[in-house]
């Protein structure tokens, strides 16, 4: 069984943690949090270690149980997995050297802070032994399982996308814009082409991006200019035999992110997770080399399972990606 630490527990540390638990071949070593808000309450309510990661009296004085610090969680993980805020993750950096733990960071960080920018689609191999990886953000995830199965099966000359961002995460208040459309950043091309290139390093892609008021989803307009000519028919055949891409069938009537948050809280997912990018089957289209389509990602989710995967590529527990991402989504249920 691989020990866990979770340093962080918020938006993408709580998913990671359920996520770890859940594995049959993992467990959750504890969880080192700043403060005793709702969250170290949830904590503890799910039966996992809470460790102090800025001094336990606060926690003391919540009447919330300590296992230790920060450094006890690091001491006691096989691998740790830091979902602190961008640039926390940075200044943690240290502290995992220091205990000679393996580490993971997300993708908030600069790509120098771990060995590998990692996604299990696309690079899984790379990461399998190294000491640090950095699962590449929300956005960086989606396109890169995007393109993985476009580059093998057709070769990509050029990628054009247009992001769609939400405003916030839900429990984020004070973020925006509520009443407007933002081009951000407005600078071109965006931040997510150069770091889609940690992945593929020789990947030719412009990003724009922008910013709505909405905390559902992402949405990404893309368009990808091919080597070769293939049908719709066969791209559309592709990206549906990709677990981690759902292609929403017409027939479901679903005509946004609001739709399919519904639809998955309906199935039952926890917190109503997307793990999945979800591309609408319809908009998939080839004309001559360019392919275009609309995906949504749900970017309090779609990392999640990255995550699971880069404990195991460190840790060395398998070095098939194929057998990792399988484990991993037989134990979410990504797929289903
Ligand atoms: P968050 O603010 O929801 O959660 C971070 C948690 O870490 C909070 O509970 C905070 O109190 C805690 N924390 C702060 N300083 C700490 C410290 N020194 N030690 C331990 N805990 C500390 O943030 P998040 O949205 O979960 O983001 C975490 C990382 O994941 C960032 O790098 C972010 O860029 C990346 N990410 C976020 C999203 C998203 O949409 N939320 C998607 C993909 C990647």
């Amino acid at each position: 069984m691989l020990h866990v630490g979770i340093n962080g527990f918020g938006t993408i540390g709580k998913r990671v943690a359920d996520a770890v638990r859940v594995q049959p071949d993992m467990t959750v070593a504890g969880v080192a949090k700043r403060s005793p808000n709702f969250e170290a309450t949830i904590a503890d309510d799910r039966g996992y270690d809470l460790y102090a990661a800025d001094g336990r009296e606060p926690f003391d004085e919540a009447d919330l149980a300590t296992a230790g610090t920060v450094h006890d969680l690091i001491e006691t993980s096989d691998v740790v997995v830091d979902t602190t805020p961008s640039g926390v993750g940075a200044a943690n950096a240290s502290l995992y050297a220091e205990h000679d733990t393996p580490a993971i960071f997300q993708g908030g960080e600069d790509p120098d802070v771990a060995d590998v920018s990692f996604n299990a689609r696309a690079n899984y191999e790379k990461a399998v032994g190294a000491d640090t990886a950095r699962v590449v953000s929300c956005n960086t995830t989606g396109l890169s399982r995007l393109l993985a199965p476009l580059r093998e099966s057709y070769g990509v000359e050029k990628s054009r996308v247009t992001l769609v961002r939400r405003g916030a995460d839900p429990g984020q208040t004070g973020r925006g814009p509520i009443n407007d459309t933002l081009p951000d950043p407005v600078e071109i091309p965006s931040h997510h082409g150069p770091d889609v290139q940690t992945i593929f390093p020789d990947l030719d892609i412009d990003t724009m991006g922008m910013k709505v008021p909405t905390t559902q989803m992402h949405t990404h307009s893309v368009n990808v200019t091919l080597e070769s000519e293939p049908t719709t028919e066969e791209v559309t055949s592709l990206l549906a035999d990709e677990s981690r891409l759902f292609l929403i069938p017409e027939t479901l009537g679903i005509d946004g992110a609001g739709k399919l948050k519904e639809y998955t809280r309906d199935a039952g997912r926890p917190r109503g997770d997307v793990w999945e990018n979800c591309i609408w089957a319809e908009s998939i289209t080839v004309e001559g080399r360019d392919l275009y389509l609309f995906q949504a990602i749900h970017q309090e989710a779609d990392v999640v399972p990255e995550n699971i995967d880069a404990v195991r590529a460190l840790s060395e527990r398998t070095a098939s990606a194929e057998k990792s991402i399988r484990r991993t989504d037989e134990a979410l249920g990504v797929g289903r």
